[in-house]
């Protein structure tokens, strides 16, 4: 269950939609500085969950904390400046812009931090610039800045919204389906730049349907079914236990 040390700690989540609980009592904490993935069959609730965490769902109960704070009621333009960076499940890039302004994107959502009144000056620009060139370089994008999405194969364009979410340097990255339609190459290079990102201590929360893929790499699985939590625990467990092979491969 949840513990001091989680940067994230959702309390009795729920998320109905009509007649449907597509989260339906969800209490569950992320360990600072891990990988925890969460497994689940197509339709399980998992997207909505990743909605409800990054205030784009709005909630039907419960209590959402980042580091100790409730901002179970923050509007979504504020969740990024929290510190919870997110992709999701399809691509979403503008395709007019090249990779180094769709990144910029991200910066900007940040940068209004900036007290209003403050015009953005050449030394903004200079931290700006900065940070999208070292978020283009974490995520193996650097030499590519100047195409558009459409000149990149598909898992390049993923690599550049994970660093449009890093730019931003988040506290926390959620990924939602990061290698759908990726080959096997692509995958494993996805994994590889996760596991560089634990090293420089993000704490990270995957949805995947690939299980193999998250026995990979996660440190800590959470089992979804119906809205509900079946399992949680060390990957090798999670994966061996019965509920959550029943909720894959039915009966
Ligand atoms: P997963 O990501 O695990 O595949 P989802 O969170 O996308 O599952 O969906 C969980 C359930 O909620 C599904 O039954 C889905 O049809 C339903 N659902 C998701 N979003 C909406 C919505 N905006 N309106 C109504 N039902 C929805
Ligand atoms: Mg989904």
């Amino acid at each position: 269950g949840p513990d001091a040390g989680d940067v994230l700690t959702l309390d009795d989540l729920a998320v109905h939609f009509g007649g449907i609980k597509a989260v339906d009592g969800i209490t569950l904490g992320l360990a600072r500085g891990r990988i925890s993935g969460i497994l689940g069959p197509n339709g399980s609730g998992k997207s909505t969950l990743l909605g409800a965490i990054t205030r784009l769902t709005p909630l039907t109960r419960g209590t959402l904390r980042f580091e100790g704070r409730d901002y179970s009621r923050v509007r979504p333009e504020a969740v990024a400046r929290l510190g919870i960076g997110r992709t999701f499940q399809t691509v979403r890039l503008l395709e007019d812009l090249t990779v180094r302004e769709n990144v910029q994107l991200g910066h900007d959502l940040i940068a209004g931090a900036r007290p209003w009144w403050r015009r953005p000056g050449k030394a903004d620009r200079e931290t700006a610039d900065a940070a999208v060139a070292t978020a283009l370089e974490r995520t193996g994008l650097a030499g590519k800045e100047a195409l558009r999405p459409g000149q990149l194969s598909y898992g390049l364009q993923r690599r550049v919204e994970i660093a449009r979410a890093i730019v931003m340097s988040p506290k926390l990255l959620l990924l939602d389906e990061p290698t759908a339609g990726m080959n096997r190459f692509e995958r494993e290079e996805i994994g590889e730049l996760m596991a560089d990102l634990r090293a420089e201590g993000l704490t990270q929360l995957i949805v995947e349907h690939d299980v193999q893929m998250m026995v990979d790499v996660c440190d800590h699985l959470f089992a979804m079914n119906s809205g509900r939590l079946i399992a949680s625990g060390t990957p090798s467990d999670v994966v061996r236990d019965p509920a959550v092979r029943e909720a894959y491969l039915g009966r």
